[in-house]
């Protein structure tokens, strides 16, 4: 089952639409709910992490 949530990247908001109704950008897919976005964040920390090892 695939989310219809779209998110912006310019101003990080959630949307339905194709296009931000604030920035009037086009709107990415949002990725499944195990991948937050905060998961990004991890990610960068752990690639960091190695690399201080
Ligand atoms: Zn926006």
């Amino acid at each position: 089952m695939r989310s219809k949530i779209k998110k912006c990247k310019a101003c990080n908001l959630y949307t339905l639409k194709e296009i931000c109704p604030i920035c009037e950008v086009t709107t990415s897919p949002t990725k499944p709910a195990r991948f937050s976005p905060e998961d990004r964040y991890g990610r960068y920390r752990r690639a960091l992490r190695q690399e201080t090892r």
